[in-house]
């Protein structure tokens, strides 16, 4: 997935599978900034929920 550094506006490419299943803290290789990337959550189709 494609991810970019808060503080600088990098951007960077990851394997989708780094983040896990909540996500984790990265460090941005060009400015030294760390954050928490929340991984992406599987979207629901509301139509298979209320059927
Ligand atoms: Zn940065």
């Amino acid at each position: 997935m494609r991810i970019t550094c808060p503080n600088c506006t990098a951007g960077f490419e990851i394997p989708t599978e780094l983040l896990g299943r909540k996500g984790r803290s990265l460090k941005c290789a060009t400015c030294g900034h760390s954050w928490f990337q929340a991984a992406v959550i599987d979207e629901i189709d509301l139509a298979d929920v209320l059927a």
